[in-house]
């Protein structure tokens, strides 16, 4: 399918400057995700009253919605340092060694894609998430030692898309467990107000309307779509985007109706066009894909229950009427459904 790819998750330094332009740095900027945003308010609080490291926070869901914005937001209202890193990159011990003793006492360190640890830097973390130490094997043979290096207290902000993948030790060892929605229309609508306002570009309520509706309930996808609207509106307009201009620029762009991106599509053709419909197992379709069957049970098919494009049944996965409707294809012909 040609498609224009806004939705896929590996962001260039383009866009990743332009994303943190639009991050909001406080709780007060901070839309949505109300339950969540309240819990961490008393959390910090109470952490700041004690003059404690706040407990390590483990924020899960959908990528784009706002867990590396979470922690920097976590940092700033506890008013300690900030340091970002992410699983794959601390490949050995000592990557992770080298993090946790540039810390200052009660700083936060966020470690993206945490799922992505290699099990023996995630062994070092279990004493240094329990009890602010770490134990470092040098050398090898019959002169290997270990030392031990006792760390500030700090707190560990873990983000994944994937908590499925997460070892139950690791799990067990945050405290503060959370995870975080797709954002509905009105919410996404605020947020592209407020981008708008920052990127000092007019645009009415029904232009934002517009753009959230197709933004997947994901506030990454709604400034990325933001953005390009906005080229849209300084060429082919005056510069003011409004639901004429916004309306032509996510057609010229190509992006769907209901904000689906290309592996939803796929995901649902799979179903109707392979497997009659449903109902069908999700490893059966992500086979069918070649993407992996976690990946589309937590990542991709959340969404999809929630617009009711699909349907979870004791059997297996069913496309829903929606779904055929949105993809153009026919019921009819299908067993019983005449009936
Ligand atoms: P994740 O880490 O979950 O992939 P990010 O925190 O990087 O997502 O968020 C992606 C983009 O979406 C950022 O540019 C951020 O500004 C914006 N964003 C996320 N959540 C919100 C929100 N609740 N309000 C406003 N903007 C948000």
């Amino acid at each position: 399918m040609d498609k224009y790819n806004i939705h896929a998750n590996n962001t260039n330094e383009k866009e990743k400057e332009f994303e943190n332009t639009l991050r909001p740095l406080s709780f007060r900027s901070f839309s949505g995700q109300d339950k969540i945003v309240e819990n961490l308010k008393v959390f910090v609080s109470a952490a700041r009253m004690r003059s404690e490291a706040l407990d390590h926070v483990l924020l899960h869901g959908p990528p784009g919605l706002g867990k590396t914005t979470l922690s920097n937001i976590i940092a700033n209202e506890l008013n300690v340092g900030f340091k970002i890193t992410s699983g794959p990159v601390l490949d050995k011990p000592g990557d992770l060694a080298g993090v946790l003793t540039s810390l200052e006492k009660n700083d936060v360190l966020f470690i993206d894609e945490i799922h992505r640890l290699s099990p023996v830097v995630e062994e070092y973390l279990y004493s240094a998430m329990e009890d602010y130490r770490i134990d470092i094997l040098i050398d090898k043979g019959p002169s290997a030692r270990s030392i031990q290096i006792e760390l500030e207290p700090f707190t560990l902000v873990g983000a994944t898309t994937r908590s499925g993948l997460l070892t139950s030790p690791l799990r067990a060892r945050f405290g503060i467990n959370l995870h975080l929605e797709y954002y509905d229309m009105e919410t996404i609508t605020q947020i592209i107000k407020r981008s708008a306002d920052i990127l000092n570009v007019s645009c009415n309520d029904s232009a934002a309307k517009e753009i959230a509706s197709r933004s997947r309930g994901t506030p990454r996808i709604s400034n990325a779509l933001l953005r390009r609207v906005r080229d849209f509106a300084q060429v082919k307009g005056t510069g003011v985007i409004d639901k004429d201009i916004a309306c032509f620029a996510l057609e010229a762009l190509n992006i769907d109706k209901y904000g689906l991106d290309e592996i939803d599509n796929r995901i649902l053709l799979t179903i109707i066009d392979k497997f009659g419909g449903g109902p069908v197992g999700i490893t059966t379709i992500a086979t069918a894909l070649g993407e992996d069957a976690g990946t589309v049970e937590e990542v991709y098919e959340p969404f999809l229950i929630k617009e009711g494009f699909l349907k979870r049944t004791p059997r297996g996965r069913e496309a829903t009427e929606l779904a055929y409707k949105h993809l153009g294809r026919s019921r009819l012909g299908r067993q019983g459904d005449l009936f």
